[in-house]
Formats: C-alpha cells, sequence, structure tokens
C-alpha cells in the first residue's frame, strides 16, 4: 500500500507520494533515454520570483547565485530556468504520437535528476515539481484527492498573485534579474509576503489496480 501526504517547510508544501520512484509503465514516467527509470523527470526548472523567494527566505542565498551560474542556466527579467537534456535527434527519428500528452517528454530529463532521483531537497525546488501528480496516481486516490486537488490550486492561486507582486516591486525600482542580479536579490529578500495558510490534509492511502513495482 502506498500513501499520498502533504508536507510543509516554511511556505514550501510537498505532495509526498510513495509511489514516485518506483513507477514503471506510467504515460508520464515513459522514457526513450538511457535513464529508464526516471518518473516525471523531464521537466526543466523554471524558478519563478516567488520560488525565488521562498529560497531566500530559508536562508539558501547560495543556492539561488549557484543556479544562476550553470552554463545551463537562462536568466530572465523574472525568472531562472534551468535547461535539462533533450534527445531531439531521437524525438525527430521516432515522433511518437500519443493523445492528450506532448510526447516530447519522453526525450527530456531534468539536469538535478541523477540515478538516486532529484539531487534536491523539497524546499529547493520549484513549486510545480512538488505538486505535480501523474494522472495514474490521482486517478488510484479516488476521491479523496479533491482536498489535495483545491489546496494545489489555491497554491498555485497565490504563487501567480504574489509572483506578479513581485515582479511589479522590481519594475518600480527599474531593476530586473537579466541587468542588476545582485539588487534584485537584494530587493526580494526585503520585500515582505503573507505566508500561504495550508489547510492539514488526511494521508491518502493509495491502491494500485494492478500494480507494477520495480
Ligand atoms: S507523479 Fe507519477 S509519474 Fe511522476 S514520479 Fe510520481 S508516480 Fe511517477
Ligand atoms: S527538480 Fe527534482 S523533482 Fe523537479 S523535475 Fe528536476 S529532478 Fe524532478
Amino acid at each position: 500500500m502506498h500513501s499520498l501526504n502533504l508536507v510543509v517547510h516554511d511556505n514550501i508544501p510537498l505532495f509526498k507520494c510513495s509511489y514516485c520512484g518506483k513507477c514503471f509503465g506510467f504515460l508520464e514516467s515513459t522514457s526513450y533515454l538511457k535513464i529508464k527509470m526516471r518518473g516525471c523527470c523531464w521537466y526543466f526548472p523554471k524558478y519563478k520570483l516567488i520560488d525565488i523567494k521562498n529560497i531566500l527566505n530559508i536562508g539558501r542565498e547560495d543556492f539561488i547565485k549557484e543556479i544562476a551560474n550553470l552554463t545551463n542556466s537562462k536568466i530572465e527579467k523574472y525568472h531562472i530556468e534551468v535547461l535539462g537534456y533533450f534527445d531531439d535527434e531521437k524525438y525527430n527519428k521516432l515522433k511518437p504520437q500519443v493523445k492528450d500528452f506532448d510526447s516530447t517528454l519522453f526525450f527530456k530529463l531534468c539536469p538535478f535528476f541523477d540515478k538516486n532521483g532529484c539531487r534536491l531537497d523539497f524546499t529547493l525546488r520549484p513549486h510545480p515539481c512538488n505538486l505535480y501528480l501523474c494522472r495514474e496516481v490521482i486517478e488510484a486516490c479516488g476521491l479523496e484527492y479533491e482536498s489535495y486537488n483545491r489546496e494545489r490550486k489555491d497554491y498555485f492561486a497565490y504563487c501567480n498573485y504574489y509572483n506578479d507582486l513581485l515582479a511589479k516591486e522590481l519594475q518600480n525600482n527599474k531593476i530586473n534579474l537579466i541587468d542588476n542580479f545582485d539588487d534584485s536579490i537584494k530587493l526580494l529578500k526585503q520585500v515582505h509576503i503573507p505566508k500561504f495558510d495550508f489547510r492539514r490534509l488526511r494521508e491518502i492511502q493509495i491502491k494500485f489496480e494492478n500494480e507494477i513495482a520495480v
């Protein structure tokens, strides 16, 4: 039996699913790469201002500087994206057709994934990473997932709202991450934003009908 829980550390939530990393044969975990068991870690992490602010609040300015200096990072005015691997050659050769799913993801790998899974503590990931669940897990949770779904939507709305507000703060001060990185970080550290009020969610026992664990 597997479980899903909500874990929170200082305004940063995680949907902790005990099945993640053990999934094989799920649509989202399909991999045409050498690394097969990478779950749905095909995402190229995009750190929005709200993620940067949360990470600064836990005292990890060093990590923000580290990702900003990676050769595979793309710094934009109001976010930092860390690019991963995409086997475009294989994709162009195979181009699998899948209904309602972007099949390029089968050929992608997050730069923070290593053989033991994600090498970042969850507090250092952008929020979509921590709250994403594949359709198979959601389905296996049944009706009980509704409270998690609502929490996810509310936290995303909170992030969008305060992300816009932080961008406006930078604009009002005529600075951005591309042209004034250090000043932007200094300002983000100073701005106060209220924390999200998380609900207490009950653990869900997940039961897959045809469990394929490896
Ligand atoms: S969300 Fe689903 S596909 Fe992604 S790692 Fe967890 S079980 Fe695997
Ligand atoms: S940051 Fe971690 S959890 Fe997010 S996609 Fe990359 S390896 Fe997966």
